[in-house]
């Protein structure tokens, strides 16, 4: 008997983790597949965004009229950390006649080398990996890598699917998008029956924009958004600062959310509303984390010794796909890279920019470009 296993989070589970069991089923001719999500997935420390039995729940739903599918609860009734070393040692001694198969997406081959006990895992299961069509990962490369390290190979999927993430489907969710690509309906169902995913005053920040602001909002939360453990932020609070980012693009000085703003001085129209925007993301919305209404207060102008959140909002501002100015590829690499390094050359393309058009430079912004100039000079001595 060939068995497959799958574990991951999945908050939520999506069309693609969907997909990438089918393929399994059909190019590992599996005779049963075993979904096991996570209490808490070791790279994802207390990250989970709904409550275990709502995960459990979506998956239940979600692979309900799969052939051969079966869902089990193990990880989530041991609770703790999920080790996958110790779900699969479960899984061998239940099954022990059977070819135990481990499903694992093409992003998680770089990090199995720091999963706990990989020799483990690789004496209880073939790992498989699953590329989603289209993707570039250098297979080739990646398994000399890995057969020097393990001396054993791992197993090649071919699946087609939608570009999605959980973090996407989260995100889209908070913004009251049509999930209807990337998630079956009885999942898009359960969520909005048990209102998971919403985040507060979201949806009321987005009302206030024009619909191509409220696409540039979207995108800025999608760019943001994955990058929240990497920075050990609170994925709402990223959400959050990137949906009111622009809210007050559209007001007046006149306009009743503004009464009682005083606006600092000297400040350019264009950076204007980056503090008319924390002022009604405080006061019209009651959003009260600091760190967030600083994210949205300098997300034009920038200033020195900026907090991660601040500088991720910035950039993604800056960033976000819809966007497209000469030096944007090599500002693109360097956020992936390090954000210190990209605020430099973006804040430096920014004056360039404003420079060449004339535009007025807000003292902030070169203040910011010194101040991250400096740093980075430091740190390259
Ligand atoms: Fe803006
Ligand atoms: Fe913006």
């Amino acid at each position: 008997m060939k068995i497959a296993i799958f574990g991951g989070s999945f908050d939520p589970v999506h069309a693609e983790h969907i997909n990438m069991v089918k393929a399994a089923i059909d190019s590992l001719g599996v005779n049963k597949t075993i979904i096991v999500p996570a209490f808490v997935a070791p790279h994802k420390q207390g990250r989970a965004h709904a409550d275990p039995q709502d995960r459990l729940n979506m998956v239940r739903l979600a692979f309900e009229g799969i052939r051969n599918c079966e869902v089990s609860a193990f990880e989530l009734n041991a609770g703790g950390t999920s080790y996958t070393y110790i779900t699969l040692g479960y899984f061998r001694k239940k099954y022990p006649d059977a070819q135990l198969f481990f499903l694992v997406g093409a992003d998680m081959l770089k990090d199995f080398y720091t999963w706990k006990e990989p020799e483990t895992i690789l004496s209880l299961c073939d790992l498989v990996v699953c590329n989603r069509e289209g993707e570039k990962v250098n297979f080739a490369l990646e398994q000399l890598k890995f057969f020097s390290t393990f001396h054993k190979k791992f197993k090649v999927i071919e699946y087609t699917g939608r570009d999605i993430s959980s973090t996407k489907a989260r995100v889209l969710c908070a913004f009251g998008e049509d999930l209807r690509p990337y998630l079956p309906d009885c999942v898009i169902e359960y969520i909005e029956a048990n209102q998971l995913y919403r985040i507060d005053g979201v949806k009321g920040a987005l009302k206030y924009l024009k619909p191509a602001r409220a696409k540039h909002t979207l995108r800025v939360a999608l760019t943001a958004a994955p990058f929240s453990a990497k920075y050990k932020l609170a994925e709402n609070d990223v959400i959050r600062a990137a949906a009111f980012h622009d809210v007050a693009k559209n007001m007046d000085l006149n306009d009743s959310e503004l009464s009682g703003f005083v606006p600092p001085e000297d400040v350019p129209s264009q950076v204007l509303h980056q503090y008319t925007g924390a002022y009604v993301a405080e006061h019209t919305f009651g959003v009260s984390q600091e760190d967030v209404l600083d994210a949205i207060r300098y997300h034009t102008s920038g200033r020195p010794n900026m907090s991660d959140l601040e500088k991720l909002i910035f950039l993604s501002d800056m960033l976000e796909p819809g966007r497209d100015f000469p030096g944007i590829k090599k500002l693109r690499k360097l956020f992936d890279t390090d954000l210190n390094d990209c605020m430099r050359l973006a804040l430096k393309l920014t004056i360039k920019h404003l420079k060449r058009s004339k535009g007025k430079i807000y003292p902030l912004t070169f203040a910011a470009y010194e101040y991250y100039k400096e740093l980075t000079d430091r740190r390259k001595t």
